[in-house]
């Protein structure tokens, strides 16, 4: 038994639907732009020769049915509503089938962003830390083992924001395909069991004020609500 000078963080984790057992988180990669109406919104372009991701700490994660307080240094906190991959094995330099192996979960997603700083970083090509790797930014519902790769085409994304729809897409409409994420990703890093993909965001992203409610679905996979403090 290692001896610290003060007791380890906890290990982040999520519920699996029908199992008591827990599912450990390791990292959060986070796609951008991979929805083109989003990326038109953002004032971009997606990048069509390959994508690129930001990463969040597994110690972001907040659970869905949770309150948090508005975070701390913006003054434009916005929600991204997202289908969330979590990955089952160790996944490394892959090709499209053996990245389609190794999910072990879907999930739903909010990837709270400090929009504010983000475009004040893009402005001076700064790092994104700061707008997206901040504590509670990654809302994760349960997560889905009975989910069909195949059938998530027509499945409908969709985020209400105190009861008013906001965002609502078809999974199909992603630029990068779940697959092509994971062996891009798998070319850069010896992917884990625990490693969690945030897939992107499809149009409609806004602000979240305090007292909001927030509700995300995506159809066949999974719900996720969130409460920001007064
Ligand atoms: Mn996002």
């Amino acid at each position: 038994m290692t001896d610290y000078f003060f007791e380890p963080a906890p290990i982040a984790s999520l519920p699996v639907a029908g199992s008591d057992k827990r599912y450990a988180v390791n990292r959060i990669f986070c796609v951008g732009r991979n929805y083109a109406d989003h990326a038109k919104e953002m004032g971009a372009e997606v990048e069509k020769d390959q994508p690129f991701f930001f990463t969040k700490p597994g110690s972001a994660i907040v659970h869905s049915g949770a309150e948090i307080s508005y975070p701390p240094g913006t003054e434009n906190l916005h929600y991204e509503m997202e289908l969330v991959v979590a990955l089952g094995c160790n996944v490394f330099q892959a090709d499209q089938q053996q990245a389609k192996k190794s999910i072990f979960a879907y999930a739903c997603g909010l990837d709270l962003t400090r929009r504010d700083l983000q475009a004040r970083f893009k402005q001076k090509a700064h790092p994104w830390d700061l707008a997206k790797a901040f504590e509670n930014s990654a809302v994760v519902s349960g997560l889905n083992t009975e989910v069909e790769l195949d059938s998530l085409d027509d499945k409908t994304i969709q985020l209400k924001r105190n009861d008013q729809i906001k965002q609502q897409a078809k999974l199909g409409e992603m630029v990068w395909r779940v697959e092509e994420l994971i062996e891009f990703l798998s070319h850069y890093y010896h992917l884990q069991a625990g490693d969690l993909i945030f897939t992107g965001t499809p149009a409609g992203v806004g602000p979240v004020e305090r007292g909001d409610q927030l509700q995300g679905s995506v159809d066949g996979v999974g719900s996720i609500e969130l409460s920001i403090t007064r």
